[in-house]
């Protein structure tokens, strides 16, 4: 049985603000520690129901964040963040299934600690089929691409009702609550590893009860920036259709040619926002 898992660090239990999550910030040395012994928790839960192999993805910011030689030996770890598929690197036929640890809610999905979706500049929300997509959601549709299940998302609140939302019966691992956006009311780390690790057992000890979530095909992806100039740029790519001042959508029936688009966008929004000549 081979695992797959998508490790980010807003959901990790103890993280509340981007003191602890940026590279160079004061907490960031910290809450790398924190998010690779909740990594070694998913890892031995695995391996403790029977997996093969596990292939971590390391999927926070610079996707070089966990701390390799404090990793469980028996995984292998992607880091790095030049990648096609970013947080769902790995995830291939192959694959048994896919979990989502230290996950975080969706921009505009409540008060989710730490909550956005993939970029926070400038970037409204993404709908897939008019549904609002958050990470996880992407994620799992284009694990769903690869007829693979996700089958335990760990985080604050708000992200386990975001997943039981869009998985039904998916396993969920609740670290923390969310105060605010920038406030945690966590358990205590170690805590919240002993659930992780009972957590990754329990959905492997029901693999088979679990279905990849799928979307709609063809499916329409749209995205809604704050900035004209954005959208405007996104526009030059074949295929998209400008549907709003600030609005492009892109339609396909293969998820993972969205996904792939998703990220081409938002480079180009980057390349958007580094123009010096833009004051407002
Ligand atoms: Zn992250």
């Amino acid at each position: 049985m081979k695992v797959h898992i998508s490790v980010d660090m807003e959901g990790i239990a103890g993280v509340a603000h981007g003191m602890d999550t940026k590279l160079g910030a004061p907490h960031y040395e910290y809450c790398r520690r924190l998010m690779t012994a909740e990594c070694n928790a998913a890892i031995e839960g695995c391996f403790e129901a029977g997996a093969t192999e596990v292939l971590v993805n390391d999927s926070h910011g610079t996707h070089m964040n966990l701390l390799q030689e404090e990793l469980d030996e028996r995984a292998r770890v992607v880091r790095g963040r030049m990648k096609s598929l970013g947080m769902a690197h790995g995830i291939d036929a192959g694959t048994d299934a896919t979990m989502f640890i230290g996950y975080h809610a969706r921009a505009r999905g409540g008060d989710g600690v730490l909550n956005h979706t993939m970029r926070s500049r400038d970037l409204i929300d993404v709908f897939v089929n008019d549904e609002p997509a958050g990470e996880l959601r992407l994620n799992a549709a284009l694990a769903g691409a690869e007829n693979v299940p996700v089958v335990l998302a760990s985080g604050d609140d708000v992200l386990c009702a975001e997943a039981r939302d869009c998985l039904g019966e998916v396993e969920t691992v609740e670290v923390k609550q969310a105060v605010d956006k920038y406030t945690a009311l966590s358990l205590h780390p170690r805590v919240a590893q002993q659930r992780i690790r009972e957590g990754a057992q329990r959905a492997l000890g029901r693999l088979s009860s679990f279905r990849p979530y799928t979307v709609e095909r063809p499916t329409t992806l749209r995205v809604s920036w704050g900035s004209t100039s954005i959208a405007a740029l996104c526009e030059n790519v074949p295929g998209t259709k400008r549907v709003s001042s600030r609005e492009v959508e892109y339609t396909s029936s293969d998820f993972r040619e969205l996904y792939r688009l998703l990220r081409v966008y938002f480079i180009l929004s980057d390349a958007a926002l580094a123009v010096p000549y833009t004051y407002d």
